[in-house]
């Protein structure tokens, strides 16, 4: 069978581009027809520490060849020792752990409900929380919703930075308050510390959680293991995902210790949540997210940021404006061997992997200003 005939094959639920990767090292990726190409995508913020990393890959490795999975009818090492390095992390907290950002989503929403008692979600305008049926309630595209209603009711939405909004969305009903610290998917649109801190108050006020999804922001995108940790807040709960095993499909659902309680046995499962390969490669990642690394983002950020007009965002979690359509410069991006996403319709989005060094920062950057002048 021909390659295009397999690719049809395919249900087409992706405008994939006419690309097969075939192999990657650090911030670089190789195709089918062996042309390098250095990766900003990193598979939508997932590759932080860069293809193929050592650590995570040795770790899985091992795991792989002592134990693939056994269910949650027991206990692994993995599965343990990364719910203890996150609750190092969090500074007190308890995991649990899933497959994608969307199940982590899920279980946030399920775990506010039965924590407070209270169906009602409030979540954000342009926001992204994935795409099944809850995750997608919450989600404030419309144009992603409008085929595949009704959802699950109950969510409310408020303009995102205003707490006036926040406040008249929410209501007695409220359990939930879900908040990304940087919008990623709808185009890199940070959330004000003040507007977090209100967020805050108001899930106070009426017992509610507050929800930070950290899917894309966690695991040191944004200069700091988690993104709450520069918005002076303290969340309920957390959801994390792309991230956290470097590529290895997993979701975490975290709780904080003041928030505990609301999960007994039965309330909720997943038969591959905890899988060991993945936690092992996990642990590892932790592990590889030294303060040293964090401050290496945080000065690639200033970096980006000298070198390019028009930047927003936290850390290695970027956009720069461009003129409409950003599917063009994407494409003249990738022509030139700098592959890029797009942010919307002006703007591009730069995720590059954490481990990128500065003169690779550069090179990318040369590009970017070739593509957008
Ligand atoms: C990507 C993303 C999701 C969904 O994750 P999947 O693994 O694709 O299900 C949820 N929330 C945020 C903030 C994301 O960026």
């Amino acid at each position: 069978m021909s390659v295009a005939q397999a690719q049809a094959r395919v249900l087409p639920t992706y405008a994939r581009e006419d690309v097969t990767f075939v192999r990657g090292e650090g911030s670089w990726l190789v195709d089918a027809d062996g042309r390098r190409y250095l990766d900003f995508v990193a598979g939508i913020a997932v590759v932080g520490l860069g293809h193929c990393h050592p650590a995570p890959l040795a770790a899985a490795q091992a795991q792989l060849e002592r134990l693939w999975h056994v269910s949650n009818l027991y206990w692994t090492e993995p599965m343990a020792q990364l719910a203890e390095r996150l609750s190092d992390r969090f500074g007190g907290a308890q995991a649990f752990f899933c497959n994608s950002g969307a199940e982590a989503v899920e279980a946030a929403l399920k775990y506010a409900r039965k924590a407070t008692g209270k169906p009602g979600v409030v979540a954000l305008e342009g926001s992204f929380h994935g795409r099944t049926l809850g995750a997608l309630a919450a989600t404030g595209q419309p144009a992603k919703r409008a085929a595949f209603t009704p959802l699950v009711p109950g969510v409310s939405f408020a303009r995102p930075n205003d707490a006036d909004s926040l406040a008249a969305a929410a209501g007695p009903d409220t359990g939930c308050i879900l908040v990304e610290p940087v919008q990623g998917e709808s185009g890199v649109h940070p959330a004000t510390p003040e507007f977090v801190a209100a967020a805050r108050e108001l899930a106070d006020e009426l017992g509610a959680l507050l929800v930070l999804d950290e899917v894309q922001t966690g695991m040191g995108r944004t200069g700091t293991f988690f993104a709450f940790e520069q918005l002076g807040v303290r969340p309920d709960v957390v959801t994390l995902a792309k991230g956290l095993a470097n590529g290895l499909p997993i979701g975490c659902l975290l709780v904080a210790d003041e928030a505990a309680g609301g999960f007994v046995p039965g309330d909720h499962a997943s038969t591959f949540g905890g899988n060991p390969v993945a936690c092992a490669a996990a642990v590892a990642v932790c592990d590889e997210l030294t303060e040293e690394r964090l401050a290496s983002v945080r000065a690639h950020e200033v970096f980006v940021r000298a070198s390019l007009p028009a930047v927003r965002g936290r850390g290695l979690l970027l956009a720069v404006e461009t003129e409409p359509p950003a599917a063009a410069a994407v494409a003249e991006c990738r022509e030139r061997g700098l592959l890029v996403g797009a942010a919307g319709e002006t703007a591009l989005r730069l995720t590059p992997p954490l481990t990128t060094t500065t003169e690779e920062l550069a090179q990318g950057v040369a590009i970017l200003e070739e593509v957008l002048a």
